[in-house]
């Protein structure tokens, strides 16, 4: 464990405590794949209720599962609906191409990663990189987000599409049957065919049909919630997902997990699907109470009734119900957008993000550890080295004004002409060790991107900035981590703290 040693202050109760938690098989950290990571302050004790969304935040799928299923579903679809030809059956899994975070461009027909700046790192036409000259196209203009030509995949059901988007142009481009594909169209039919699936239930069916084989059981789930309970919390469900869907899924992942709570509904205090969100956070309508079969009684106009279902709903009506402060809610999703971003813009809720590509993300860092050193140290290097370039250039340029002035006297004059020769030699050699420093620095970043993912690098980062993705996470999500059970190994009135922010001016 990394400890600041304090002066005046004695370390060994927690040495004690270390040696006895390691006697007891304890590991003394977190692991960071399962660790919590803090944007902003967070007091747990100041929490009353804790809200879950289900798909991928309580239910984690297994992603490749999922993944082909939609993309089975899809192809029929544009194969029968869209007449596209039976060739694309043919088409083979990449389970690496799709990240979070990625660009649709349905003008051009490319998927792209942007830095958080909006600046395109890296561009794909079908699963080959654009060229740079092309790639240039999009520095000339700021990537406006806005314009239906873009799409952004921001959530992990989103990821066949992009895979499919560029999975079909590489298809029939290669084949020579691309020469008239109208990329905007082929985006659309994409959509509306995976829209399809949810909507008409198939994708639902097929997952029921076979939970274990799409949906990942997580062993300390109900721990979590318990102790979240037990701590005084009030917990509730707001899923998107209908009622008929969320009960089989929940029941799977709780049911006859701990005896004190028969079923999965015991943990809750509210439950409500086919939520909505992101219209939730904004709209007005009205909680509909549902029968045992998921079918709509009528309009709840008072309070909500424990151990009942409910279905829509709004923000307002919510925490006026329950008689809350925005403030008091923290909200564990995984959406961006539905979950994280309309839940910080419109509402004071906080929010968690649970992000499970992180565990994936964070064991390869682990793997990867001496190579990441390394890099740390060129980084480190490349400061020391830009620090010291910036102090030479400064003190150049005071000479060159004390020199421009023509004031000096001859021997002065001589002197500075002298110093100012010699800075400029300094300059050149320190150029030259920064210039191979660099050259090292990025064929190290590129090796171990690929190692991340070959097609995109880190999820988190793009060059030197946050992916656009990651700037995202940081902006809206108050805390973040690869899944809810992780938050048991917090004490529930934990007081999460941000590490404390610096603009270049204050350092
Ligand atoms: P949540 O994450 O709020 O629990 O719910 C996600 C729900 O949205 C799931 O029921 C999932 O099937 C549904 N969903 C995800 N992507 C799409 C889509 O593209 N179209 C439709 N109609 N539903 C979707
Ligand atoms: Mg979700």
């Amino acid at each position: 464990m990394a400890l600041l040693t304090l002066e005046g202050f004695s370390d060994e109760p927690l040495q004690d405590a270390l040696e006895l938690l390691t006697a007891a098989g304890f590991s003394a950290d977190v692991e960071p794949a399962r660790e919590i990571y803090v944007n902003r302050d967070l007091r747990m004790n100041a929490i009353s209720w804790v809200g879950f969304d289900m798909d991928y935040t309580l239910a984690l799928y297994h992603q490749d599962e999922l993944d082909a299923l939609s993309v089975r579903h899809t192809v029929d679809t544009l194969i029968e609906h869209f007449g596209y030809p039976e060739a694309i059956r043919a088409i083979k899994p990449e389970p690496d191409f799709a990240i979070r975070g990625v660009v649709v461009d349905r003008k051009l027909g490319n998927i792209l990663k942007l830095d958080s700046h909006y600046y395109v790192g890296r561009a794909y036409h079908g699963f080959q990189p654009v060229a740079r000259e092309l790639k240039k196209a999009y520095q000339d203009e700021r990537i406006r987000l806005s314009l239906d030509r873009y799409v952004l995949v921001d959530t992990l059901f989103a990821l066949p599409e992009a895979f499919l988007y560029a999975a079909i142009i590489d298809h029939l481009e290669r084949d020579g049957d691309g020469a008239a594909l109208d990329y905007m169209q082929l985006y659309d039919h994409i959509r509306a065919a995976i829209d399809l699936a949810h909507a008409d239930g198939r994708i639902k069916r097929d997952v029921l049909g076979d939970i274990p084989r799409y949906v990942r059981r997580d062993p300390e789930l109900a721990q979590t919630l318990h102790k979240l309970r037990s701590a005084g919390k009030h917990l509730f469900l707001l899923t998107n997902s209908e009622w008929y869907y969320t009960s089989e899924l929940m029941s799977y992942m709780l049911d006859g997990a701990l005896s004190s709570y028969p079923t999965w509904r015991n943990y809750f205090d509210v439950v409500i699907t086919t939520a909505k969100k992101p219209w939730f956070f904004r709209g007005d309508d009205p909680f509909l109470l549902l029968d045992e079969l998921g079918r709509p009684l009528r309009e709840e106009q008072n309070g909500f009734i424990r151990g009942h279902v409910y279905e829509g709903g709004n923000l307002n009506d919510f925490q006026r119900k329950l008689g809350l402060r925005g403030s008091e809610v923290l909200y564990v999703g995984d959406h961006i957008y539905g979950d994280m971003i309309r839940s910080k813009r419109d509402s004071a809720w906080r929010t968690c993000m649970v992000i499970q590509e992180m565990e994936g993300e964070l064991q390869k860092r682990d793997t990867m550890r001496a190579e990441l050193n390394a890099w740390y140290a060129l980084d480190h290097e490349l400061a020391a080295l830009n620090s010291d370039l910036s102090a030479h250039r400064r003190v150049l340029e005071r000479l060159d004004a004390a020199y421009g002035l023509g004031t000096l006297d001859t021997a002065l004059g001589q002197k500075v002409e002298r110093a100012r020769r010699d800075l400029k030699r300094h300059l050149d050699l320190l150029g030259k060790r920064r210039r191979t420093a660099l050259g090292r620095l990025i064929d190290l970043d590129l090796e171990i991107a690929a190692n991340f993912n070959p097609f995109w690098g880190f999820l988190f980062k793009e060059g030197a900035e946050h992916s656009f993705f990651g700037g995202q996470v940081e902006d809206y999500a108050c805390i973040y981590t690869s899944r809810v059970s992780n938050l048991r190994q917090y004490s529930p009135l934990r007081y999460f703290r941000a590490r404390t922010q610096h603009m270049p001016h204050e350092l």
